[in-house]
C-alpha cells in the first residue's frame, strides 16, 4: 500500500507517515489513555485523515475504555 493521500494544507496528493501519540481521554469520569496512530503529511507535517487509521484508533480507544471500566468495578 502506497502511503499517499490528499493533504488539505498542501492542496495536493502527498506522502504521509504515521506517528504514535498517547491520547488521554476523560469520558464521563472514566479516564484512560491509548496509543493512537496519527497520520501526517510529510511535506507540511499537518495531520491528514486516513479512514483505515481512524478505524484502528476507534478500536484501540474502545478497548482501552473497556479495560478502564472493568478496572473501575
Ligand atoms: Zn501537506
Amino acid at each position: 500500500m502506497e502511503k499517499i493521500t490528499y493533504c488539505e494544507n498542501c492542496c495536493k496528493d502527498t506522502e504521509y507517515a504515521i506517528r504514535d501519540e498517547i491520547i488521554s481521554v476523560d469520558l464521563k469520569g472514566v479516564k484512560f489513555t491509548y496509543g493512537a496512530l496519527v497520520p501526517y503529511c510529510k511535506e507540511c507535517q499537518n495531520e491528514v485523515y486516513i479512514p483505515e487509521v481512524n478505524d484502528l484508533n476507534i478500536i484501540r480507544a474502545y478497548k482501552a475504555q473497556k479495560e478502564a471500566l472493568e478496572k473501575g468495578k
